[in-house]
């Protein structure tokens, strides 16, 4: 392992200081994703800026929403009686990610920048543009199961992994940061960027951008997150979806719907499919237009092609549970079930 400098921030301003002033310093958080890739030799940063003494680790009330400090566990939050009752589908990602343990030490600032699950990334010896820029691709020629089917390059065709990150694309949250250049509010949509040509570069922060809290605007209608992973312990999406539906009545007021494990970023339906339910009554029939509509500009690659059906199925199923249709689904029906339960086998057989 590469040596690296250790140091405890004492205020924002700080550490924001102490990380832009050298180009290979980091944050590092609960470390559950950087010091796995300081560990595998993938990230190799001289100086460490220890964000968690930062007093971010509050959720309070906000403008008829929530404010998560980025310091929040991922456990905390997925607990947070509000964040359950108003927020659903952010609870159900949370608890659908990793196990119990990582999820006490993982922060709600690190997990939608921890960095690809892609096997060709976290392997030194092989070729990768994320990893070393102009190295080449090993996954455009490689085993590329778990890789993207929307916004891919032919630089890099990797997938963002955070469940998190989809439930709050969903639900329109937004970024706090403060950095070298002072504070920014980011639309979650645009926090993570697609990999065109230089797919190093997850996100559109700059070097040294601290996150300070991601928060939730007032929403009063219903969310779920549904994901299919190859086991219920844990497992990263294959594919995954959050929808947020308020209604006016019997009809959907709005809908909004982002998928996970299927590109560089959580991938926001275009607005014109989302408008497809605009105005309508909840039905399979139409979910099932809309997820056709979704679906139609896939690309995928060799060994990904199974993420189109199971895609479609899965949104067709997330909108039925969400407009309450269908009932969560899962052995107890709760929530909870719904998001560690599984749904591999029937989703893909569909
Ligand atoms: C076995 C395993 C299984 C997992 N399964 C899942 C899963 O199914 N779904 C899922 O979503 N995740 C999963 N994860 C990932 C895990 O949830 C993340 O590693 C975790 O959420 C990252 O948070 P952290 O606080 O540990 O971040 P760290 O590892 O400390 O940091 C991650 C990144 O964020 C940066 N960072 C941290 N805090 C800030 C901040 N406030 N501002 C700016 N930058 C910051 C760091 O510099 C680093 O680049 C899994 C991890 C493991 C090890
Ligand atoms: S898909 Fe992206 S992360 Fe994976 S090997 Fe290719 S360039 Fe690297």
């Amino acid at each position: 392992m590469h040596p690296s400098q250790y140091q405890r921030a004492t205020d924002a301003t700080q550490a924001v200081a102490a990380v832009a002033a050298r180009p290979t310093a980091a944050f590092v958080a609960g470390g559950t994703s950087q010091l796995d890739l300081m560990k595998e030799g993938v990230l190799r940063p001289d100086l460490l800026v220890d964000v968690t003494p930062l007093a971010l680790t509050t959720i309070s009330p906000l403008d008829g929403g929530l404010r998560l400090g980025a310091g929040v566990s991922n456990t905390a939050a997925a607990l947070h009686p509000e964040v359950q009752r108003r927020y659903a589908a952010v609870s159900e990602a949370l608890l659908a990610g990793a196990s119990t343990q990582i999820r006490n030490m993982a922060s709600l600032g690190g997990n939608p920048l921890q960095r690809t699950r892609c096997p060709y990334f976290r392997d030194p010896a092989q070729p990768c543009n994320k990893r070393e820029p102009g190295s080449g691709c090993a996954a455009l020629g490689g085993y590329n199961r778990v890789h993207a089917i929307f916004g891919a390059s032919d630089k890099c065709v990797a997938t963002h992994p955070s469940d998190l990150a989809v439930a709050l694309s969903a639900l329109d949250a937004r970024v706090q940061t403060t950095g070298p250049n002072g504070p920014r509010s980011i639309p979650f949509p645009e926090l993570h960027r697609l990999p065109g040509d230089a797919p190093q570069q997850d996100t559109t922060l700059a070097h040294g951008e601290l996150i300070t809290s991601l928060d939730l605007p007032a929403f009063d209608g219903r969310s779920h997150y549904l994901k299919v992973r190859e086991r219920a312990s844990y497992a990263f999406a294959l594919v995954s979806c959050a929808v947020a539906l308020e209604m006016d009545g019997k009809k959907i007021r709005r809908a909004r719907v982002a998928l996970g494990g299927v590109a560089h970023k959580p991938w926001r339906l275009p607005a014109e499919v989302e408008a497809m339910l605009t105005g309508k009554k909840p039905g399979e029939k139409l979910f099932r237009a809309v997820a056709d509509k979704a679906f139609a500009e896939a690309k995928p690659l060799e060994h990904n092609a199974y993420k189109i059906p199971m895609g479609r199925n899965l949104l067709v199923r997330a909108l039925l549970e969400t407009s309450g249709l269908q009932p969560l689904q899962g052995p107890a029906g709760t929530a909870f079930a719904a998001s560690v339960g599984g749904v591999s086998g029937e989703v893909a057989a569909r």
